[in-house]
């Protein structure tokens, strides 16, 4: 059965103040906008509509948490990056993504989404800016992959590591996602499995 499969919608927030809790242990998927995100949660989790996928990137957006059991959460992030979102919109999911990522104690790992045709965009960098100094593990996906040849997708990879490498941490992994061809699946359930069930039990925070 796939890792995710028992992901169900646990709750939203539009303002840091309104996330529940910490409980247990999140990990969140952040991605610019249109990068591939909702695809690559629903592909992970085996639905069609856990992450609604987007036709209109940008749309009035909110952390979206979804539970695996009583103390393991993915959470949603919103998609960042999109042209015609309104100034003070952006400045708001600014400060709640670096406060989320920098804050966040149940959070323990970050997944960041990138569409392997134009990987770390500035802010995608700026995301890692925020989150690689926490210590706490990144995974990247570069999505699409099925767009780009073999050949490209490889060099992309290797390049994409290596500079991630040299500015954040050599700690951190990368690999290419296809959610259309199901590439990579297994992959990242291997990463992921290894943070949701890989610690003690005794590192979860209790409520
Ligand atoms: P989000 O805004 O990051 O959540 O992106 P979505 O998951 O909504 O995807 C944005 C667009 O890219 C949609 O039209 C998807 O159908 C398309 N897309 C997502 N993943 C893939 C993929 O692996 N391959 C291809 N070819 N298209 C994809």
């Amino acid at each position: 059965m796939p890792l995710l499969q028992n992901a169900r919608f646990y709750t939203s927030a539009h303002h840091y103040r309104e996330l529940p809790k910490p409980n247990g242990m999140e990990i969140a998927f952040a991605g610019r906008s249109n990068a591939g995100k909702s695809s690559a949660l629903n592909t992970l989790a085996n639905h069609n509509r856990l992450a609604f996928v987007s036709k209109q990137p940008g749309r009035t957006q909110l952390i979206n948490l979804f539970s695996l059991d009583e103390s393991r959460y993915l959470v949603d992030l919103p998609g960042y990056g999109y042209a015609k979102v309104p100034e003070e919109t952006r400045k708001h999911w600014q400060k709640v993504l670096s406060r989320y990522l920098t804050e966040r104690e149940s959070l323990f790992g970050l997944v960041l989404v990138m569409d392997s045709r134009h990987p770390l965009t500035k802010l995608d960098c700026q995301m890692l800016d925020w989150f690689a100094p926490t210590g706490k593990p990144i995974h990247v996906l570069l999505t699409k992959s099925d767009k780009l040849s073999k050949y490209h997708a490889n060099k992309t990879l290797e390049e994409v590591n290596e500079t991630i490498e040299t500015n954040w941490g050599e700690y951190i992994t990368v690999q290419l996602f296809s959610s259309l061809k199901k590439q990579g699946i297994e992959e990242a359930e291997a990463v992921l499995g290894d943070w949701l069930y890989g610690e003690d039990e005794e590192d979860l925070i209790e409520e």
